[in-house]
């Protein structure tokens, strides 16, 4: 049996979308990412979202919108793919990364100790698509406003540390009864070919500022800002009398054609009404089962104020090094079951390494990265794919350790 990590889930639904979107005259930026946008609000309960080509850039232009850049401190986690730091870092300002927790997520603690009076942003990410701990985050950012030293106009209104929320794994995912999207001051969704919702390459910025914000009039300045800063986008240019526009930001080139966003209308609805759910049942089936054995850490899933997207199956293995591990991947690669590692902590990757981080300094985000392995989950597996899976685990597991 040969078992793919994570194929699109791509359907009748998504090939007429498609379609009547290259039969519609319009390709880029236009009616249908209009669509996906407020199917987004409808479903995560956010007052306003913008869609954007990826999430890498839709955290760049939330930390530019913040007028975050050189000498301003970003507080990230040393657990989540590189996207997260390199938006920081293409931004100009400097990413702080802090240790985690047991459950893969941003350690609280560690955000507090981190926190100068350069902290701009802290960005949590919801690893495997389980929330962090909002609620504490914001606790916390808001007794520590005596340290927060604003620069500008926005930095003024907040008068406090954005908490920018990397969710690239955790729509549909709940904290405390919310859709998170509605619970950060910004949420980032990613539509990347893997995520739960795919556009093949995009994300979405959920906008969800306190007063006196104002979120649709932010995003109106984020979507000009997403289009070259330009006052009109294409779509209205194209109408007969709408030739005249100015360039009033010096703006990114990061919007979203609507022949990507048709495939994320197709996906929206299903998802909340259908396909999560399943990804919730497969999830509970590796986990009844792997709750049995001994020497798994099966990954939180669900507690009485969080609920997982179920993004991925982060099982670990108890007493096992880094070398034990790659070798039990390779007996279930052998199998044809394709597995993954999320992730290898950032301060192990090169560019990381030359900046002078050290993953001495990040003991949990090592220890959970040296016994992890992702398993396949989609809607589309089959029961017994899904035993396969199982089987093949244990025996790879069973037979090395
Ligand atoms: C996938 C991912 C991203 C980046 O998403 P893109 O849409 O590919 O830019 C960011 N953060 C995390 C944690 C991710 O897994």
């Amino acid at each position: 049996m040969k078992i793919p990590f994570s194929p699109p889930y791509i359907n009748k639904v998504v090939l007429q979308e498609v379609n009547s979107t290259l039969e519609s005259g319009w390709i880029t930026t236009g009616p249908k990412v209009k669509q996906l946008e407020e199917l987004v609000c409808k479903y995560t309960f956010s007052p306003n979202t913008l869609c954007v080509n990826s999430a890498t850039s839709g955290l760049m232009l939330a930390l530019k919108w913040y007028g975050i850049g050189e000498g301003d401190e970003v507080i990230i986690p040393a657990y989540t793919y590189a996207a997260t730091a390199l938006a920081v870092i293409h931004v100009g300002a400097t990413p702080v990364m802090v240790d985690v927790e047991n459950d893969f997520n941003i350690s609280i603690e560690k955000i507090e100790k981190a926190i100068t009076n350069k902290t701009k942003a802290i960005i949590p990410v919801d690893i495997a698509g389980w929330p962090c701990d909002y609620d504490a985050i914001k606790t916390l950012v808001c007794n520590k406003i005596e340290l927060f030293n604003p620069s500008n106009e926005n930095q003024n209104k907040l008068g406090r540390i954005l908490i920018l929320a990397d969710s690239a794994h955790s729509i549909g995912a709940t904290y405390k009864n919310q859709f998170l999207g509605s619970i950060a001051d910004i949420t980032v969704f990613s539509f990347h070919a893997v995520k739960n919702i795919t556009t093949a390459e995009g994300g979405a910025v959920c906008i969800n500022l306190p007063k006196p914000f104002i979120n649709q009039e932010e995003y109106y300045y984020l979507r000009c800002f997403s289009l070259n800063g330009q006052t009109k986008d294409a779509f209205t240019k194209s109408k007969a009398g709408g030739w005249r526009y100015d360039i009033i930001y010096l703006g990114l080139k990061i919007n979203m054609p609507d022949i990507l966003a048709a495939i994320g209308v197709a996906q929206i609805p299903e998802y909340f009404d259908e396909t999560l759910d399943i990804r919730k049942e497969i999830y509970k089936v590796y986990h009844d089962y792997f709750a049995t054995k001994t020497w798994a850490i099966t990954p939180p899933y669900k507690n009485e104020y969080r609920e997982s997207s179920c993004h991925l199956y982060a099982l670990r293995i108890k007493n096992i090094t880094e070398s034990i591990r790659d070798l039990i991947i390779e007996k279930i690669t052998k199998q044809g079951v394709a597995v993954n590692v999320h992730f290898q902590p950032l301060p192990m990757l090169t560019i990381f390494k030359e900046m002078g981080f050290k993953i001495e300094n990040y003991p949990i985000a090592y220890d959970n990265y040296k016994c992890e392995i992702s398993l396949p989950i989609y809607p589309q597996l089959t029961k017994d794919q899904l035993n396969y899976i199982i089987r093949t685990v244990e025996n790879a597991v069973e037979s090395t350790i």
